[in-house]
């Protein structure tokens, strides 16, 4: 069986070690500072309190970089080159978490706040979403200048404090700021992709999902007025019947299924890697493009990548069970494969609703999909190289993130854009992002360190 080369990985930087014990207590110690989104009933004390904290981790960090906050809590950081032969890259990160659900506090095995290590792990909010990545950042900028590290290109590290409710004051106002002092990067990396284990039946080796691009958003408001009055003497539809209609017809008819853009590359990445048979399929896309599709449409996470998704997430209607509702307004979520835009998502729910007495609304939360950025520059090469250097046995694959990340705001500041966090991916740790048990295991915490110091190191030297 053909298995394609791993990339070339090129010559091993040599890279300082990092005590294990500091990087530990360094996202153990983040943790510990509850810095839930402000919008989401965060206390704005606790992103001053990190950064004391970061400020005692990482004194060269602070000595050596200038630090500018941004929407008071955002952070930048500067690390000049003397004398810069590359354009500036910028790594990107978050440093708010989501809140913990209440009444879920109980079935945390360790408290989501407290930054316990137990076990092997580092456990609490954020450990993988995102203090992961402003840890593994800060630890391996921190070595390096330890080690008399001299950067050949200025790196910009940009924290944002909102990500997880849109990031319009975090990383929005970063790219504005740097715009404004005219720093425009190589590329941007930022969280997206990982290194998933089991990504497709017959593939064994790990696969290093660089996200290349995001899908977009429509959130749409649909909204009915209706009768009202006494519900005895009741008109043959009632708003909440024709809404119920519209949304029926939206779910039974989504947008049409496209395998192209990132999904398509990915798809030729991790061909050669299949057995016979599923590689014939993948290889000849011409003849067994549908079957493909089909396939791929059975399972929610894999339909996500192949077309725009529709989500019912809102109802509202009705005020008593012997009233006719006077009106009835729904919320209908969409998330843009790339080649679609805001206005033709709008255009399918016209085209589908075929209702004129239903009102379509764009909401605030409404964005085109990213600009897919390209994997056959220098940039994609170093970056591939440097997740190799730290997980030989990987195939690196370009992909598409379908959730929304701070990089879509960076679009203007970073000729390409990537979205990976170093950290395996199985499935079962999958639903500790945003969910219960947070956790990374101290080894995943150390390569992730290894990753960015090789990033460092590859990318600016
Ligand atoms: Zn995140």
């Amino acid at each position: 069986m053909v298995k394609p080369p791993v990339v070339d990985p090129g010559r091993a930087p040599e890279l300082p070690a990092v005590p294990e014990d500091r990087m530990v207590g360094a996202l153990a110690a983040a943790i510990a500072v509850p810095t839930v989104s402000i919008p989401s009933g965060g206390d704005p004390a606790a992103f001053t309190q990190l950064r004391t904290v970061l400020a005692e981790r990482f004194p060269l960090v602070h000595r050596e970089l200038a630090l500018e906050l941004v929407s008071e809590h955002a952070m930048l950081f500067h690390w000049r080159a003397p004398a810069p032969t590359w354009a500036p890259m910028i790594l990107a990160a978050h440093v708010d978490v989501v809140p913990v659900e209440p009444g879920t506090e109980e079935s945390w095995t360790q408290p989501p706040f407290a930054g316990n290590v137990a076990d092997g792990h580092v456990w609490g909010r954020g450990a993988l979403d995102d203090k992961l990545g402003v840890i593994g950042v800060l630890s391996a900028v921190e070595s390096l200048l330890a080690a008399g590290f001299v950067p050949t290109r200025d790196v910009w590290i940009a924290f944002g404090h909102d990500e997880e409710v849109g990031g319009k004051e975090g990383a929005a106002k970063i790219a504005a700021r740097l715009q404004e002092l005219g720093v425009h990067a190589e590329f941007l990396l930022d969280e997206g992709g990982a290194v998933v284990h089991g990504m497709l039946p017959g593939i064994d080796r790990p696969v290093a999902l660089v996200g290349i691009a995001e899908k977009g958003v429509a959130t749409l408001e649909l909204e009915v007025a209706g009768e009202g009055g006494h519900s005895s003497m009741p008109p043959r539809r009632s708003a909440i019947g024709r809404l119920g209609r519209a949304l029926e017809r939206l779910e039974s008819h989504p947008m049409p299924s496209v395998l192209g853009g990132p999904t398509a590359m990915m798809l030729e990445r991790l061909t050669p890697e299949l057995d016979y048979g599923p590689r014939l399929v993948l290889a000849n896309m011409w003849m067994f493009g549908p079957l493909v599709r089909t396939a791929f449409a059975q399972r929610p996470p894999s339909d996500a990548v192949i077309r725009t998704t529709t989500a019912v997430t809102m109802f509202d209607a009705g005020i008593a069970h012997n009233v006719l509702a006077a009106r009835a307004k729904a919320v209908v979520n969409f998330r843009i494969l790339p080649g679609d835009t805001v206005e033709t998502v709008q255009a399918h729910v016209r085209g589908v609703v075929d209702d004129p007495g239903i009102a379509v609304r764009c909401t605030e939360d409404c964005w085109d999909p990213s600009p897919t950025s390209r994997t056959d520059v220098p940039a994609f090469t170093t970056l591939e190289r440097a997740i190799v250097q730290v997980w030989p046995e990987a195939i690196v694959s370009p992909s598409l993130v379908v959730g929304a990340t701070d990089a879509r705001h960076y679009a203007g500041v970073a000729d390409d854009v990537y979205r990976f966090l170093p950290i395996p991916m199985r499935d079962e740790d999958r639903a500790r992002l945003h969910g219960t048990d947070e956790r990374i295991a101290v080894a995943d915490l150390a390569s992730a360190v290894r990753f960015y110091q090789t990033l460092l190191a590859l990318g600016a030297s």
